[in-house]
């Protein structure tokens, strides 16, 4: 009997360590606190308030340990007045932001990196009034109270922190160029489509008041990296790629539609195949430094996917709509998810927008229409524009 006393104390020890997780890493990246941990960190095991006078907000993170105890020591953060992270109780990590004002915080997880937790820092200019900041503290609370991981109400969670939309740089990618001439249907190319609608999209766009740079402006191969670190050099706030579809023969007068993707993994079949035929287009000859990890790597780290998901739906939705206000049979092709090469990397909202099958006669014939083109691009910048707009009132600006 006594054996078994012990064993079950044993077991029942080993279980509760087991249970507990541990704080590996805290550092600052891009504005925000990020949190790795040793194990999936859950939404119920995080909860939030604030104290006042001085001003502080706190994270509690139950059943958990620092790894070590110089987890999160000397990080500095500019807009803080104090940054600390400490093992509070013996289950429990504090991590205690001090700053002068309130502001707006609504800590998030990404989707695919369940070890990482985000907090968004202060940042200067985004202090906001007491009592909007309490509503939203009200709201992450309440969520985290009913432990809720429904996707819904995540998304509603999950606010960026951008400041204000004016001057913010948009980059258009117009996908292939130079000896990659994309899919080649009815004598037509996907190089020369896409171009031409990402002029019409950096007209559509400038008129708005947005600053535009395209990746390429004539018929130019650019290997992979280059489209996406123009836009990292560049610091743009949007990111899109324009494509055009294609399928076989025997499917070619049935498949059509208009498509916009965001990068994530996925096991869609009909997404896997789009983002196959894609990627081996911009792979070729770009390909050898990269890995499958890459994509991982820069999905975990990229915490942008909700963003690039929101900008997806309201970019497919005004296409949609100025489409169908002119013509008839426009197809929806939804807003989906892949894994595609040219959005790896991008550390802010990024879309591939499939404009259409150039495969399919009918559609073809209109997409290659100046009208038809300037209806997409005019959606594709609204889209994009109201996209800004929602971040903005989300933030009170
Ligand atoms: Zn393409």
């Amino acid at each position: 009997m006594r054996l078994l006393r012990i064993l079950a104390l044993l077991l029942s020890s080993t279980i509760m360590l087991l249970a507990v997780n541990r704080l590996n890493d805290a550092k600052i990246v891009k504005g925000e606190l990020r949190l790795t941990f040793a194990n999936t960190i859950d939404k119920k095991q995080i909860r939030s308030f604030t104290l006042t006078k001085p001003y502080r907000k706190v994270f509690d993170i139950k059943n958990c340990r620092l790894a070590k105890r110089n987890v999160g020591q000397g990080l500095k953060c500019s807009t803080t007045r104090s940054l600390k992270i400490a093992q509070y109780r013996p289950d429990i990590v504090r991590i205690v932001v001090g700053c002068d004002k309130p502001y707006h915080c609504t800590p998030y997880k990404p989707i695919l990196s369940k070890r990482l937790y985000h907090i968004p820092l202060p940042k200067k200019s985004s202090h906001l009034p007491a009592k909007r900041y309490n509503a939203s503290a009200h709201s992450v609370k309440k969520a985290s109270a009913k432990g809720q991981t429904k996707k819904r109400k995540a998304k509603k969670l999950l606010k960026p922190t951008y400041h204000s939309h004016k001057g913010e740089l948009i980059v258009i990618d117009a996908g292939h160029g130079g000896h990659d001439t994309g899919a080649i249907a009815g004598g037509k190319r996907e190089k020369d489509l896409v171009l031409q609608i990402a002029k019409r999209l950096e007209k559509a766009l400038k008129k708005r008041g947005y600053p535009v740079y395209m990746t390429r402006r004539t018929d130019r191969f650019l290997k992979l990296p280059q489209r996406t670190h123009i836009a990292d050099k560049k610091g743009a706030k949007v990111f899109v790629s324009i494509h055009a579809n294609s399928v076989p023969k025997s499917k070619r007068n049935r498949v059509h539609g208009i498509e916009t993707f965001f990068l994530q993994n996925t096991r869609d079949a009909k997404s896997k195949r789009i983002a196959a035929r894609e990627n081996a287009a911009v792979l070729k000859g770009a390909g050898s430094r990269l890995s499958k990890k890459v994509i991982v790597d820069s999905v975990l780290n990229g915490p942008k996917i909700i963003e690039s998901n929101k900008l997806a739906i309201d970019v497919q939705k005004r296409m949609m709509t100025n489409l169908r206000a002119h013509y008839s049979g426009i197809k929806d092709g939804g807003v989906r998810h892949a894994p595609f090469w040219v959005l790896v990397g991008a550390s802010r909202p990024s879309i591939l927008v499939e404009v259409g099958y150039i495969s399919h006669p009918k559609e073809r014939k209109r997409l290659f229409s100046r009208r038809y083109q300037e209806l997409l691009a005019k959606g594709i910048a609204e889209g994009i524009d109201n996209y800004l707009n929602n971040r903005r009132k989300e933030l009170g600006f």
